[in-house]
């Protein structure tokens, strides 16, 4: 039988970040989504009225995202891709 040292009820960005933190600390955990996907209110869903429109199904504003502590804690190496790739993007122009 499997173990864990934590168990996260749910999935949304709240549940993810303490899963990242809690194995980041060496703790083996384990995340239950009722849904089919992860994300909670910060998943990217299609309209089922507008076919080919994505949105959050609770974001209306995606600001302040920089001064929260899990942004400063991530780790930087995709970080560093995006950068590269858009310092490649500015050389192409
Ligand atoms: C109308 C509205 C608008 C908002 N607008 C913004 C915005 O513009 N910008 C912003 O930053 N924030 C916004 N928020 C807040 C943001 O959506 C929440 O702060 C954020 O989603 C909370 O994350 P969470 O992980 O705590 O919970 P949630 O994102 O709600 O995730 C909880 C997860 O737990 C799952 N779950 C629940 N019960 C169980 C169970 N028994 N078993 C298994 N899984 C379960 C759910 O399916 C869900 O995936 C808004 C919220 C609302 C309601």
């Amino acid at each position: 039988m499997t173990t864990y040292d934590a168990i996260i009820l749910g999935a949304g960005h709240n549940g993810l970040i303490l899963q990242a933190y809690l194995g980041k600390a060496g703790m083996k955990t384990l995340a239950i989504e009722r849904r089919a996907v992860a994300g909670g209110g910060l998943s990217t869903i299609e309209d089922p009225h507008r076919p080919g429109f994505f949105h959050n199904t609770h974001a209306f504003f995606l600001r302040a995202i920089t001064a929260m502590p899990w942004y400063a804690d991530r780790p930087r190496a995709p970080r560093r891709a995006a950068d590269r790739a858009r310092a490649q993007r500015r050389a192409d122009h």
